[in-house]
């Protein structure tokens, strides 16, 4: 067992590399070899740990499992041009970590073990990065509440986790979307902001009901009576009308997403006018009408941008024109990955080069 100051690491004989086909990865099907584990007791984080992956033996009454404190975030690091490897964005990620931690009343790992942790992990794990264009190493940190008690309150007692898996390119294909007025992800004053389980388990159902009625995912409004735009299914969304990229502004409803705080950055760089403004659905529908909408897209770590087809508004479906390379979100998404691959500069210092 080889001891880092902070870090103690018991390396795999078994390495699974082997059964992963990197050509044709599916994401979230494959974990890398390795995983960290730090728990918190006590009102104190002990020793952060690098082990084989495996699965965890818990208690049934394990706080997280009912009372719902589990908080988590989704990031990648991607094989440059020089074989480097890149991770995007640690300290956007951790700052929204705590952020989300704090919000569900739990205990915050200190940045130093975060990033010492995540960086020993990749690199330990490099030979998972794929080389694939647009491919990545998913990278997912994550907390719960370890407690075992079955009382409701707040756990004294935290697992932090960090995993990694290598995903493939996510070549989003044009969506249909419907903007849904009746359900809600997230009210003024919630956790919306948060990135913690249940906003994902409440978000299931409207969804799949949007499925059965043909589309693929929900457009989240604030369920007011002249309601705004919220997020696209789990990713903040974007709209370029009249030629301005527009997207609404963070809120407690709002997740603030590090895809969307990039392309905001680029687009500016770039040249493309952006505002960051409450969008309702009826300028959607009026932007339809007057033909000033030219792009919708969700964007996101898994898939960076996601187009939009259709935009189904109170009984009619509004469609987009057709993408293409020109497009403001495929011209968005270029650079973000040539900075990522280390082709072009990283002039906001976003990369953390191993
Ligand atoms: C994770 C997430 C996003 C996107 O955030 P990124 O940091 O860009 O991946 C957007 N909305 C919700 C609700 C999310 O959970």
């Amino acid at each position: 067992m080889e001891l880092l100051p902070g870090i103690s690491i018991r390396k795999t004989n078994h390495s699974k590399i082997h059964e992963v086909d990197f050509d044709h990865l599916e994401f979230g099907k494959y974990v890398s070899d390795h995983m960290l584990l730090c728990d918190y007791a006590n009102g104190e984080w002990g020793q952060a740990q690098i082990v084989p992956f495996a699965n965890l033996s818990l208690s049934p009454a394990t706080l997280a499992l009912h009372y719902g404190q589990t908080v988590f975030e989704g990031m990648k690091a991607f094989c440059r041009k020089d074989g480097r490897i890149n991770i995007f964005r640690i300290d956007k990620h951790y700052d929204r970590f705590g952020r989300s931690l704090d919000r569900m009343c739990m205990a915050i790992p200190p940045k130093e073990i975060f990033i010492e942790s995540l960086m020993k992990l990749t690199e330990m794990d490099k030979a998972w990065v794929p080389q694939q264009a647009g491919a990545s190493l998913y990278i997912r940190p994550f907390v719960y509440a370890s407690e075992a008690k079955f009382g409701v309150k707040i756990s004294e007692q935290y697992r932090f986790i960090i995993f990694t898996g290598p995903v493939p390119d996510v070549f989003a294909t044009p969506i249909k979307v419907k903007v849904e007025t009746n359900y809600t992800r997230a009210a003024r004053g919630g956790t919306g902001f948060a990135k913690c389980g249940g906003n994902y388990g409440g978000a299931y159902y409207p969804t799949q009901l949007a499925r059965q009625q043909g589309y693929d995912q929900v457009l989240w409004t604030n369920g007011q009576a002249d309601p705004f735009i919220e997020e696209s299914g789990m990713m903040n969304v974007m709209f370029v009308i009249n030629n301005v990229l527009v997207t609404p502004p963070l809120s407690d409803s709002i997740l603030d997403g590090v895809t969307r705080d990039s392309l905001l950055t680029l687009a500016n760089d770039l040249g493309y006018q952006t505002e960051e403004r409450p969008v309702s659905v009826a300028e959607l529908a009026h932007a339809f009408k007057n033909k000033t909408i030219t792009e919708a897209f969700g964007a996101g770590t898994a898939a960076v941008v996601a187009p939009v087809q259709t935009i189904h508004i109170n009984g009619i479906d509004f469609h987009l024109p057709e993408y293409n390379r020109e497009s403001v979100m495929n011209k968005l998404k270029q650079k973000l990955e040539r900075i990522r691959i280390g082709i072009d500069d990283d002039l906001h210092r976003w990369n953390s080069v191993l």
